[in-house]
């Protein structure tokens, strides 16, 4: 039996009227506290919600050859990182890639607590934030740090 496949093409997405050929890029620590665990939830979400792709920062602090070269592609970057230690931040620049965006959640009021789930209402707000500089990152040399609630 003859199997038509179709072809795949190249996905692309809108930034308001304009349309780009890739999403950026979105990475984030994934540690056992609070913060680290809201971190990645809104990695998550902005992937889910076709905002940005994520992708495994472990994968490129264990330097993992394919990972590498995704994190190496040119793509926008953005990192999410629950505390100033900034974990995913520094995986990237052990490669010497800098993020074109930044965002460090203690910053933005999140309590890092060890053994404690994240706030799901916190987390949401700072993802609408999120989400809306990483949309407005088109055309922005750097938004390290720069954040707004909506
Ligand atoms: S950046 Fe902070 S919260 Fe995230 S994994 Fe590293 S130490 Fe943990």
């Amino acid at each position: 039996m003859l199997m038509l496949r179709k072809k795949k093409t190249k996905k692309h997405f809108s930034y308001g009227d304009r349309i780009m050929h890739e999403k950026p890029l979105v990475y984030s620590c994934s540690g056992c506290s609070s913060a680290a665990q809201m971190a990645n939830y809104i990695a998550v979400q902005l992937d889910r919600n076709g905002i940005a792709e994520m992708s495994c920062i472990v994968g490129v602090g264990g330097n993992v050859k394919k990972l590498v070269k995704t994190a190496l592609s040119g793509r926008k970057i953005i990192t999410i990182d629950g505390c100033p230690l900034a974990c995913s931040r520094a995986c990237l620049s052990n490669h010497s890639i800098n993020a074109d965006g930044h965002f460090e959640l203690t910053a933005l009021g999140v309590k890092k607590r060890d053994h404690e789930d994240f706030d799901l209402e916190q987390a949401r707000d700072i993802l609408r934030g999120i989400q809306k500089k990483v949309r407005e990152l088109e055309g922005v040399a750097s938004t390290t740090d720069q954040y707004e609630k909506v």
